[in-house]
């Protein structure tokens, strides 16, 4: 029998040779009134060849600001970072992000979204192709090639995203809760599928990164659990995870492991960051109405008791049907109005709106948008990125994934009208960027 100290066996053994190294990093940002938000707080970490690092933590305490600072995209406000020993300076070379589904461009096929990440990276034309094929063969979406991001599942979309990152031939993966917006059982697959591609030896990546918040995913994945705690982020502990693989989520050594994380993560301190906006509603297209159409509706139903029939309606404010439906369910999806049988009904909250004042009016517009999943989605979106915002393809990114039947132009352009009518953010249209305004302050984010 084999002992397992043999010299062979021990020099085959992959080493855990450390890929990066951060050292007393901290990250503070300009946070409300300008004082700074201290993010992260003395971390300091190795990221390892051959090895699988989760980094677990609640909502806002740095995660994706630490995958940030390890990828080179973000220059740590202090402490050093280096890569095979050396400070980074810029981007990390070594290093490859997979970018969550909504990062794909709507109007490039499966395959031209990869090329264009392999043009970004200076790989000339002509071995980007080949090399988008094989990689897009890896990930199981050959058949898919020419598809565009419209036409294929969230799963698949995921695995697109990590087609990107792979293309790059990266010795070390990041990964940014990559699973978060796929079914259960598509991330189950999908993640014994990193797992495989991570464990053939001869290939790349040889390290990977995680975050991620589902401590399942974690324990099922990561080599070593890098626990956080917020506010500021630091390093509570790091979690050893030796249970063999391929793992199975029902064993034993599993099930107990998972709950000592749990134990872990539940003993320590909550932020107290804004919570997620939870539970998210579904994603519903919204009727194409400007808002004046909408007040008007209201305004005219006030005059006349509060309610009247739709027929009626259409023929008095002289409008084709179909535009009077999409304005009385634009109405009622924000709460405004009822309708029982061929009734429009002014609701409680569309009375209050109709003697509202001006500001008042927008006050409860904004609450009420809030009330719609689109709007919370790319909302909680900006919450996370901050001051720099989010751009109009982001925004279309998220109309075209979840409501792939509609018509994403229209939504976009009434999006806009809605959100400017109730100042929920401010949207640039020369730089198509969508930002939080600033002049409000908590008192708003309050009432979410
Ligand atoms: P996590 O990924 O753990 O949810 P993040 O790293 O995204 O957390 O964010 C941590 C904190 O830093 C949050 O409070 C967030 O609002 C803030 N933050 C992140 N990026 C910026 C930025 N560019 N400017 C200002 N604040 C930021
Ligand atoms: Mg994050």
């Amino acid at each position: 029998m084999m002992s397992p100290t043999s010299p062979q066996l021990a020099a085959a053994k992959p080493e855990h040779t450390a890929l990066c190294e951060l050292h007393e990093i901290y990250q503070d940002f300009a946070g409300q009134g300008g004082r700074p938000l201290h993010v992260l707080e003395n971390i300091e970490l190795e990221i390892r060849a051959n090895e699988v690092t989760a980094l677990l933590g609640p909502s806002g305490c740095g995660k994706s600001t630490l995958l940030r600072i390890i990828s080179g995209l973000l220059q740590p406000t202090r402490g050093s970072m280096l890569y095979r020993g050396k400070p980074l300076a810029g981007l990390n070379p070594g290093a490859a992000m997979v970018f969550q589904s909504f990062a794909l461009f709507p109007w490039m096929t499966v395959t031209q979204n990869v090329q264009c990440v392999l043009h970004a990276a200076g790989v000339p034309r002509s071995e980007a192709f080949e090399r988008a094929r094989r990689v897009i063969r890896t990930v199981g979406l050959a058949v898919f090639e020419n598809s565009f991001p419209r036409e294929i599942s969230g799963g698949m979309k995921q695995r697109v995203g990590l087609a990107r990152a792979l293309s790059l031939d990266p010795e070390i993966l990041l990964m940014d809760e990559p699973f978060s917006q796929v079914d259960a059982l598509t991330a189950e697959s999908l993640r014994a599928e990193v797992i495989d591609l991570w464990e053939s030896d001869q290939r790349n990546p040889s390290a990977i990164v995680l975050v991620s918040h589902d401590i399942k995913e974690v324990v099922y994945m990561a080599d070593r659990i890098v626990v956080l705690s917020a506010n500021p982020g630091r390093i509570q502990t790091v979690i050893e995870n030796t249970l063999p693989r391929p793992r199975d989520m029902r064993s034993t050594e599993f099930l107990s492991l998972l709950d000592q994380l749990h134990d872990t993560i539940t003993g320590q301190e909550m932020p107290d960051v804004p919570p997620p906006l939870t539970p998210a509603p579904a994603i519903e297209p919204i009727p194409w109405a400007r808002p004046g159409e909408i007040i008007g509706l209201l305004e005219y139903l006030d005059a006349r008791g509060g309610k009247m029939e739709i027929f009626h309606i259409a023929a008095d404010i002289h409008r084709e049907f179909g535009q009077t439906i999409s304005v009385v369910t634009a109405a009622e999806q924000l709460g405004f109005v009822d309708t029982p049988k061929r009734m429009v009904v002014l609701a409680p909250e569309g009375q209050r709106f109709v003697k509202a004042t001006m500001p008042e009016r927008q006050r409860l517009w904004r609450d009420r948008l809030l009330q719609l999943g689109l709007f919370r989605a790319i909302h909680s979106a900006l919450d996370r990125q901050g001051p720099e915002g989010i751009d109009r393809d982001f925004v279309l990114d998220v109309i075209v994934l979840h409501l792939p039947q509609e018509d994403f132009e229209k939504m976009f352009t009434t999006l806009v009208q809605w959100v400017r009518f109730g100042h929920l953010w401010s949207y640039d249209e020369d730089a198509q960027r969508f930002t939080l305004p600033e002049a409000r302050d908590t008192a708003s984010s309050a009432s979410l």
